[in-house]
């Protein structure tokens, strides 16, 4: 008798979305180890991507080989915006919104879609490493649902529906769905985190934080078990904020980093080490110099981590934040110019006259700049260009505040080689002056740190840098 063990892995499509669950990977992020038959996936599981339960997956080995867009299209085409005139958005972040409302500023009938595979409802992503010590729900971050938006900005919104592909020559966007043509496309894919490379039987239960469905999985495990304890890997900007945060909301936090120090890439080392000192009074535990080698699961249900040095922490919650890799395959897979983002000039184009990119997903002049600041700016220049206006996208850097309350900064990140200098230090705050020094000219200010009450001087240090 030919069990279902006997058969190799299959592999089966989301109707709603296009997510693709393989039983070889399984889905370690909603707790389906490698190897798990669909038989088997618990009847609560939602796809990671649309939140739909497994009934809504077809076996995709099924379909007809000629192609599976094709056969789901013909079941599920209807009602999707087949202008040939239309501007054509994916995603539905806030690079995407901020797009649209540039747009209607100025044109408030030419056609727009927005097809994301997420709800597209609003809320501003930065409130989610600072929402748990105020005692926010993440369902309290959401500001409007993507239906109410898209109606009010008369945009025809796709949501929970994944692009599987461009297809260039036709203009057309391939989805589960069915397809969808574009005058113009944009691509505001945003960006993921990478998955650490770690060994253990709970390697999968590591979390990654990068939007408002991981926060809800995050929160739903921390605010059953109040006080739990967290390791965070990466004390990076998004390490830091949640470390201060969820410490802030009564967890005992332990923050694990390869560098000497934590935000050693954004700050001068007299920072690093006065927040490290708020950190510590704070009762979050800094490991600098080392990282996890592995994660266990106890049949008590705790998690167990080993650090590189062989030391073991006992812990409740890993989560991982090892900053962020633009989403660049469906770019890259369409033929255009990708390096670690979508390559965009200062017309917001990629390698395809018809095809512009802004937000998380784009590199600008080898730069990524991850930060709500620069999609603005990117979504005013490109929503003057795509209405007529003659514009363009400058890349400047620009001032990042780093969301921990304990020790507040503001931090213009030099992009170039130079030194830091200690301008005025006190139990209110510091300031910290970059200056790059090229041959026979005279030092040149190419960056700032504030902490504190120095924070309140940004602007003039602002200034100062557009001088
Ligand atoms: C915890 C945290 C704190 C932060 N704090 C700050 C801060 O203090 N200041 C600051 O400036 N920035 C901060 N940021 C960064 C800021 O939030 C991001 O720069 C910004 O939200 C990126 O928006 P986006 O629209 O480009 O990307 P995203 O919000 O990632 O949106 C991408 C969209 O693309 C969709 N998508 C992707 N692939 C597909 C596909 N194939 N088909 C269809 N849809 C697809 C997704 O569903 C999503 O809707 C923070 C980020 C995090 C995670």
């Amino acid at each position: 008798m030919t069990t279902v063990t006997d058969q190799p892995y299959r592999r089966y499509l989301c109707i709603v979305c296009g997510f693709i669950y393989d039983e070889a990977h399984g889905d370690p992020d909603g707790d389906l180890p490698p190897g798990t038959r669909y038989e088997d996936i618990p009847d609560d599981w939602e796809c990671p991507d649309c939140g739909v339960r497994k009934q809504d997956f077809v076996l995709l080995e099924a379909l007809p080989a000629s192609s599976s867009e094709t056969v789901i299209s013909d079941n599920r085409a209807d009602g999707l915006p087949n202008n040939a005139e239309q501007i054509v958005i994916v995603g539905g972040g806030m690079a995407a919104w901020a797009l649209v409302e540039n747009i209607r500023q100025r044109d408030l009938t030419v056609p727009i879609v927005v097809i994301s595979r997420c709800s597209s409802d609003i809320y501003y992503k930065p409130q989610i490493s600072v929402a748990a010590t105020k005692g926010q729900a993440p369902d309290e971050l959401i500001t409007s649902t993507g239906e109410h938006q898209a109606n009010r900005l008369n945009v025809s919104l796709v949501a929970r529906t994944r692009v599987l592909g461009i297809d260039r020559d036709q203009q057309r966007l391939v989805t589960p769905r069915g397809g969808i043509p574009y005058r113009q496309l944009v691509l505001a894919l945003g960006a993921q985190q990478p998955k650490p490379r770690l060994a253990g039987n709970a390697a999968h239960e590591v979390m990654q934080v990068n939007d408002l469905i991981s926060y809800r999985q995050l929160r739903g495990k921390l605010d059953s078990q109040p006080k739990s304890r967290i390791v965070i890997l990466g004390a990076g900007l998004i390490g830091c904020e949640f470390a201060d945060d969820l410490s802030g909301a009564g967890h005992q936090v332990t923050l694990v980093d390869l560098a000497l120090r934590p935000l050693a890439r954004l700050l001068p080392e007299a920072l690093s080490h006065q927040l490290t000192e708020q950190f510590q009074h704070k009762g979050i535990t800094i490991i600098n110099e080392m990282t996890l080698n592995a994660v266990e699961k106890h049949e008590d249900g705790h998690l167990s981590v080993t650090l590189t040095n062989g030391q073991h922490l006992e812990t409740d919650v890993v989560v991982s934040a090892l900053g962020l890799s633009p989403n660049i395959v469906l770019a890259s897979q369409a033929g255009l110019e990708v390096q670690k983002g979508i390559v965009i000039d200062a017309k917001l184009q990629t390698s395809d006259k018809h095809i512009f990119a802004l937000g998380d997903c784009v590199e600008h002049k080898a730069q990524l700049l991850p930060y709500i600041r620069p999609l603005k700016a990117q979504a005013s220049a490109l929503g003057g260009l795509l209405c007529g206006e003659t514009k363009h996208y400058e890349g400047k850097a620009s001032t990042i505040i780093i969301k921990t309350p304990s020790y507040p900064i503001a931090v213009w990140p030099s992009q170039e080689q130079g030194e830091w200098v200690e301008q005025s230090t006190d139990e209110q705050g510091a300031t910290f002056l970059h200056y790059s020094h090229s041959l026979n000219e005279p030092p040149r200010l190419t960056g700032f740190a504030l902490t504190g009450s120095c924070t309140r001087h940004v602007k003039q240090y602002e200034a100062q840098m557009s001088d």
